[in-house]
């Protein structure tokens, strides 16, 4: 292969368990002959140790050129240190919209033949980091204040794109998930921009539901399979990530996708697992699965079902699994499986 035909893309290994998911992938992806030149760089804890800076000026400079990564999980202190380089990344490349698609890939599961899409609006709501402490007398701590801003511009075009998204993949329904009996401005402007865009532009091509955050994650616990599509507000996204990615295994078995106007990043949806970090025993599937968005991403959907297959065949034929998945396989035995399997097919 040329390098004409090389794809150039960002590789970031991160923190923890990073650098050997990402390392695993990148094996799987040889053995796919996937087309990409990547440019490895750093952020998170690794970019303050070894750059000085958790989202070093290379970093970005890097994205900004190849317009696509693959991220590795990024430690971020709780409480206190530096602001996340996640939150920072999707802010420098205005990176909208995070897709996490949670599909069983285990059958036989207490929650089986899942196949639920979380679309959660990536840059506003409570994330935006406006927070501060008041002190009232001798306590600095007394009173703490956190505000959180959703517009009509930026739900649209997150709405826009789940909606368009449902429509592409054939997706029967989308349920608009918000909490605006309580936070009627904050939440409500999402309720409200996704039904006038529902009337006006999509009715008829899918069913639109409503639900409440809270009654949300009961439901998904008592009957997961009513939903389909789920959209809403970035901190409820993230949380309802967390939940489905639960449905489907554990963190170990959900990816996560980050597009916007400017780049689009890939990564698990889980963190850096410092529990686990340098055991060899962290499980590679969420990353891989990041792996195959990144393909079909880049329209090679023909090497994104193949590395999709070769997980399912791997897991549940010749039924090497990691520990998270009851398993005793090594991250690195999986991996060995899992390019066997990729060669063999
Ligand atoms: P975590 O997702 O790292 O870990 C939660 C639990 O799941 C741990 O017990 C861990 O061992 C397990 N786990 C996670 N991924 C696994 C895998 N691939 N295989 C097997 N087990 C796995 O969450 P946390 O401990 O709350 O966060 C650790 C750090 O990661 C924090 O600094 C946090 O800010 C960061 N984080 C980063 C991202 C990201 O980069 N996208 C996402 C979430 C958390």
């Amino acid at each position: 292969m040329t390098t004409q035909q090389l794809t150039p893309a960002t590789l970031i290994p991160g923190d923890g368990i990073g650098p050997e998911i990402v390392d695993a992938t990148l094996k799987v992806l040889d053995a796919l002959g996937a087309p990409f030149q990547w440019d490895t760089q750093v952020a998170g804890l690794e970019g303050v140790k070894s750059a000085g800076d958790p989202l070093p000026a290379a970093t970005l400079a890097s994205i900004r050129r190849t317009r696509l990564a693959l991220k590795g999980p990024l430690e971020t202190p709780s409480g206190g240190g530096y602001r996340s380089s996640n939150v920072r990344l999707r802010e420098e490349f205005k990176l909208y919209a995070n897709l996490r698609p949670a599909r069983t890939l285990i059958p036989g599961g207490r929650f089986d033949k899942i196949d639920l899409v979380v679309v959660r609006e990536n840059l506003e709501g409570l994330y935006i980091g406006h927070e501060h402490y008041i002190q009232i007398d001798d306590d600095p701590h007394a009173v703490a204040m956190a505000s959180g801003v959703n517009t009509r511009q930026g739900s649209r075009r997150l709405l826009e794109f789940a909606f368009a998204h449902a429509v592409a993949t054939g997706r029967k329904k989308v349920t608009i998930v918000h909490k605006a009996n309580i936070m009627k401005a904050l939440t409500g402007i999402f309720l409200e921009t996704g039904l006038e865009l529902y009337e006006r532009k999509y009715k008829g091509k899918f069913a639109l539901d409503t639900v409440i955050i809270d009654a949300c994650a009961m439901k998904l616990v008592l009957n997961p399979w009513q939903f389909d599509v789920l959209v809403t507000t970035n901190l409820f996204g993230d949380i309802l990530s967390d939940l489905v990615a639960g449905l489907v295994g554990g963190l170990g078995m959900t990816p996560g996708a980050n597009i916007g106007m400017d780049a689009a990043i890939f990564e698990a949806v889980h963190g850096s697992a410092p529990d686990i970090a340098g055991k060899g025993v962290a499980n590679p599937t969420a990353i891989m699965l990041a792996a195959a968005m990144m393909l079909d991403h880049c329209q090679l959907p023909d090497l994104a079902s193949r590395l999709r297959d070769g997980l399912y065949q791997t897991l549940n034929v010749d039924n090497v699994r990691t520990g998270d998945l009851g398993g005793r396989a090594t991250s690195q035995q999986f991996t060995n499986a899992l390019v066997t399997r990729i060669g063999n097919a």
